[in-house]
């Protein structure tokens, strides 16, 4: 089996997005039994799988939402490892014309894998190749241009479309209705994550404690990407300033350094919230005025960012733009503001 994974070096510590360091092949599970968590998610796959082995079919196509870092990419490994079948790795912006994606398609063989990472930024040319490839696996070559223009329908092999997003929301309706199953991947328990810690340092070959792999556990943000970071930066620590073993000390060291909170909150995200509070009055604040304010893209801020304050119920989503919430003002150390009756009823008015 060939995997091919176009990875890159990312700079924040808590970076969900970038793709991996040198090690991250070795760290990626290849095998459904060594994927951890996300049970629901495997439970499906592993009936899809063992039906379509037993069918001798290629799988349905499958398409992954959750936020950057969960283990889509390597999911889909995983799925063509189980079906003894090959991978190919390429993303949305990288498919550039719609030529593009016809030649990668037509050098599928049966049952591979072709896995397209940020779906949602297909263009729609190239989205368009990619129906009739999906539901009846086939191309439509246009040969000549104007009234002499002719087309050219290429059969291909029945292959298997996995396709990642952040953002569900944004795939057309059409390409989502050509999925099979659409599985959702959510942030991992603090169990899970202290199970991904473990079981990475065993791969990497660093002894850890029992408390270390949980600080770095907890603090990783439900997302293994994170945990790997942190693990390999403890590690950096344990080498130079102890014996080699992530001891509960080293991590927490090592935690205090990164500049990461209990929560796992680093200062780009705490910004964000004091930005809020600080700069907006707790909001309503708009995603692009926000993003702005804190110097990051809005589409960073909304992948990356916000999905993990939403979740630690610091940030609200509403339809007039962000909100901190009450959490976000404790963590902050700051008293949350009045509610409006409550300033009223100062001035002796009942809004009630
Ligand atoms: P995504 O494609 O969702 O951005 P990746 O598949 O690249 O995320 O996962 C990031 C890293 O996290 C992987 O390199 C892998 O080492 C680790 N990882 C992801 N999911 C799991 C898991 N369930 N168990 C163990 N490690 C995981």
């Amino acid at each position: 089996m060939a995997i091919e994974f176009d990875d890159q070096l990312g700079e924040r510590i808590v970076d969900t997005t970038a793709h991996a360091d040198d090690e991250q092949g070795t760290l990626r599970p290849r095998k459904l039994d060594e994927y951890i968590g996300q049970e629901r998610v495997k439970e499906n796959l592993r009936v899809f799988i063992e039906a379509a082995k037993l069918r001798g079919e290629s799988l349905d196509h499958v398409l992954l939402s959750g936020p950057p870092g969960l283990g889509k990419t390597t999911l889909a490994g995983v799925v063509a490892h189980e079906m003894g079948a090959n991978i190919r790795v390429t993303s949305g912006p990288a498919i550039a014309k719609a030529g593009d994606l016809a030649a990668l398609l037509t050098t599928l063989a049966e049952h591979d894998i072709l896995f397209i990472d940020e779906i949602h930024r297909l263009s729609a040319v190239v989205e368009e190749v990619l129906y009739p490839a999906m539901g009846d696996y086939a191309v439509d070559i246009v040969l000549g241009k104007g009234p002499a223009a002719r087309t050219m329908r290429i059969n291909l092999p029945q292959f298997t479309l996995v396709g990642a997003t952040t953002r569900l929301a944004l795939l057309t309706g059409p390409l989502r209705d050509r999925f099979g199953s659409v599985l959702r991947l959510d942030f991992y328990s603090d169990a899970a994550m202290e199970e991904i810690v473990t079981r990475s340092a065993g791969v990497l070959g660093v002894p850890i404690s029992l408390e270390g792999a949980r600080a770095l556990a907890v603090r990783a943000r439900g997302t293994p990407r994170v945990a790997n970071r942190l693990l390999r930066r403890a590690r950096d620590f344990a080498e130079v300033r102890g014996e080699g073993a992530i001891t509960d000390d080293i991590a927490a060291d090592a935690l205090a350094m990164l500049d990461i909170d209990e929560l796992g909150l680093d200062d780009v995200d705490r910004r964000i919230l004091q930005v809020i509070v600080e700069k907006f009055g707790g909001g309503p604040v708009g995603v692009d005025t926000l993003a702005a304010a804190i110097s990051e893209e809005t589409d960073t801020v909304m992948d990356v960012y916000e999905p993990y304050l939403i979740k630690l119920g610091f940030l609200q989503r509403t339809p007039r733009g962000r909100m901190a919430t009450e959490g976000a003002y404790a963590h902050l150390g700051l008293e949350p503001p009045m509610p409006a009756a409550q300033q009223w009823a100062l001035f002796g008015v009942d809004r009630e």
